[in-house]
């Protein structure tokens, strides 16, 4: 993978903060449970109405006023959100580690941007944060066991570096590219959660049973996959197709394969619940991504009225 261009300014760097403050039980990557729970039992065709209203037409008023973390509906990206973990932002250290992932990061918010435009909105960046072992997050604790994660309601993606030696070593997808595709994924939770999905789902979920909720939060899942390929589709053409190769993408696949997902942060429990169910199977998981990819179409990406996941 070569990725050029500017680094995001909206890396955020705790690595030298040592621990946020144990106290967090949880722990595990959230292994994919092989056969990929969550098997989808229908009855979900409000829902996937609801979705597509929100993604595809809805007043972006209305979108706005259901996001968490609030805000006025304008591009304040300078703006700290309110957060009692925030700190001030370091720059990031010079290591070419904390530099890929500020082009990369940079590279979303192009992508992003472009495709809000589009549709008639505008895209707010989100931070990511760098952080070794544990920190805290408006989500909880937030420890590096867990691997990668997007809290919704402080708006950022948690990423301890570490986890991509765990990717080489114990999932066995070496490269930058499958690390790229951990970030793209978590960037796509926060656009669902900018177009108002992520909320939406969770509404859904209180009201519904255990097995019908992780079937819902797979198909949020998947479509964060698929948007990670559509940022790999858009990124690769500004690069003049040179961003990526085939043995990339068979990485990323790989990647999709083994790792766990992070958790979908439950802002209204306000702790960071491990869920291992709701990931989908790796089959569906490269399916969708292979979806973004090749189309670079975030319209493709309607995991929530798909027949077939
Ligand atoms: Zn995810």
């Amino acid at each position: 993978m070569q990725i050029d261009g500017d680094e995001s300014s909206n890396v955020e760097d705790r690595r030298s903060d040592g621990g946020g403050g144990g106290g967090f039980g949880g722990g595990g990557f959230g292994i994919p449970m092989g056969g990929g729970g969550g098997v989808f039992t229908g009855g979900l065709g409000v829902v996937g109405f609801i979705v597509l209203a929100l993604l595809f037409g809805a007043d972006p008023g209305e979108i706005l006023g259901g996001m968490t973390g609030g805000g006025p509906a304008t591009h304040t990206p300078s703006s700290p959100p309110s957060s009692s973990a925030s700190r001030p932002a370091q720059a990031p250290a010079a290591d070419p580690e904390s530099q890929f992932v500020g082009r990369v990061l940079k590279s979303t918010e192009v992508v992003w941007s472009e495709i809000f435009r589009d549709m008639g909105k505008v895209y707010r960046e989100p931070k990511l944060v760098l952080f070794r072992d544990a920190t805290r997050t408006d989500c909880g604790v937030g420890q590096a066991a867990m691997g990668p994660f997007y809290c919704p309601a402080d708006q950022k993606v948690y990423l301890d570096l570490n986890f991509f030696d765990e990717l080489a070593a114990r999932f066995r997808a070496p490269g930058q590219f499958p690390q790229a595709y951990v970030i793209a994924h978590e960037i796509g939770h926060h656009v669902q959660n900018l177009l108002g999905i992520s909320s939406q789902v969770q509404k859904m979920q209180l009201s519904m049973s255990k097995r019908d909720g992780n079937a819902l939060s797979v198909r949020t899942e998947l479509q964060a996959d698929c948007f990670a390929g559509v940022w790999a589709n858009r990124a690769d053409r500004q690069r003049g197709g040179k961003m990526i190769d085939d043995k990339d993408v068979d990485q990323a696949m790989a990647a999709a394969t083994a790792i766990g997902d992070d958790k979908l942060q439950r802002q209204t429990q306000g702790r960071i619940v491990p869920d291992s169910f709701t990931h989908g199977s790796s089959a569906q998981r490269t399916r969708w991504f292979r979806i973004g990819l090749d189309s670079g179409d975030y319209r493709k990406c309607d995991t929530f009225r798909a027949q077939q996941l």
